[in-house]
């Protein structure tokens, strides 16, 4: 890479970096990235602008104050409607991707048949698993899994295999340990040949470049806000019209409905038949923002943070004692910066107590991902999780500080 391209990714990941104030008022080496993002200047605002000069709640009352909050609300949806090249009424909001999954598990779980099955990989969230479980054991369908190829991803030919039959397929955009990102366009192929609905987890994936859900072949597709740089709280499903239409019914409550007698009740049209109750409104003042603040990110600072994530592969890989997982992206498997490892012998917590004592913020433990930890023959890993506004800095401190864990802790 020449020196002024280096350059020009370093300033842009610095410009990124001043938009945070969080990291302005400490020297924290943020790593942690792919358990929650940090807020800008702008998503910080919005969410105090709507509860000091708005607050009220929406699709319900006709005062000024309701009025401003219902449009501010409309236009959330707008945003992430266009940020996923979607239709306003095809977006939904959640409390997260979890929330997202559970209800989806609710109600296509309701369609699967005695003795089906839903197929799953074997790198999935919990958050995509257990939902799924739950159905299956009021269902009395069965879970199947396909196995990951070595670079993280999914191993297409087993997903093809573990497919047949089956009725509903629930796939991550963007695994959280490996960071691979999988060929949706080829998985939803394979499960439209099957007859079978198609679920998509963008939680990780989102964070680093907007998704096109209808194009991808997706039926449906979830992420949670605060892992793109949004409060809390938040999150998005996104479903084709028609298959939102087409979902049994899940939840219901205030907003969710036409009419409610004592005999039954009418649901309204997606989205608010799926958003009963009071939704998190200040959360979509903060992901609208959040989505603004992100389509200004420069490319350069995100080439920065891929770039970064792959010299951590490379400079952890060579420290005696540590070990990368996953063979990592190259040109046909691309990778979200998510870079995983352990200390052969430690506990991937004292490695994280190692690093923090270094100032070095990772994540260790399973994951939520104890299906690939044990097909992995592991029981946990450290994760180091970079974002467009890490620098240099940050991923020297990480190499120095697994150097020093590697070193106590090895065995
Ligand atoms: N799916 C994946 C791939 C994730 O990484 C996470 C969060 N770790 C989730 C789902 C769940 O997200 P949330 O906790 O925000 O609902």
């Amino acid at each position: 890479m020449t020196k002024t391209k280096t350059a020009e990714m370093t300033a842009a990941a610095e410009t990124v970096r001043g938009n945070i104030p969080l990291l302005q008022k400490s020297g924290e080496h943020y790593l942690d990235n792919a358990a929650t993002a940090l807020m800008p200047q702008t998503v910080l605002q919005a969410v105090a602008n709507y509860n000091a000069e708005t607050r009220a709640n929406v699709g319900r009352g006709l005062h000024n104050f309701a009025e401003a909050a219902d449009e501010q609300f409309a236009q959330a949806r707008a945003t992430v409607a266009a940020a996923l090249s979607a239709k306003n009424d095809e977006i939904v909001f959640t409390s997260g991707a979890t929330a997202g999954l559970n209800l989806l598990a609710n109600a296509l779980g309701q369609t699967v048949a005695k003795n089906g099955a839903v197929a799953l990989s074997l790198g999935e969230h919990h958050s995509n698993i257990v939902p799924w479980q739950i159905a299956a054991r009021r269902g009395g369908f069965a879970i199947r899994f396909f196995r990951l190829a070595p670079n993280g991803a999914a191993d297409l030919e087993e997903a093809r295999r573990i497919i047949r039959g089956a009725s509903v397929v629930a796939v991550a955009h963007a695994y959280n340990v490996s960071g691979a990102v999988n060929d949706i366009s080829a998985l939803a192929q394979i499960a439209k040949e099957n007859g079978a609905k198609f679920v998509v987890d963008g939680a990780q994936y989102i964070p680093h470049g907007f998704a096109a859900p209808e194009k991808l072949g997706a039926d449906f597709y979830v992420f949670s806000g605060h892992k793109c740089y949004a409060p809390n709280g938040i999150g998005v499903l996104w479903g084709r019209k028609k298959s939102l239409a087409e979902l049994p019914d899940a939840i219901g409550g205030g907003g969710s409905i036409t009419e409610v007698c004592e005999k039954g009740f009418s649901a309204a049209e997606p989205p608010r038949r799926l958003e009963a109750g009071t939704p998190p409104i200040s959360q979509t003042a903060g992901l609208a923002a959040a989505i603004a603040w992100m389509q200004n990110i420069p490319q350069a600072a995100k080439e920065n943070a891929r770039n970064l994530a792959q010299s951590a592969r490379e400079e952890l890989a060579k420290i005696p004692g540590a070990r990368v997982l996953f063979s990592g992206g190259g040109e046909n498997a691309p990778n979200v910066p998510i870079v995983s490892f352990v200390v052969e012998g430690a506990h991937p917590h004292d490695c994280c107590q190692i690093l923090a004592e270094r100032g070095v913020a990772v994540r260790g433990g399973h994951h939520c991902a104890q299906p690939l930890m044990r097909a992995l023959g592991i029981s946990g890993c450290v994760r180091a999780s970079f974002a467009p506004y890490n620098n240099d800095k940050d991923l020297r401190a990480l190499v120095a500080a697994a150097k020093e864990a590697a070193h106590i802790l090895r065995r």
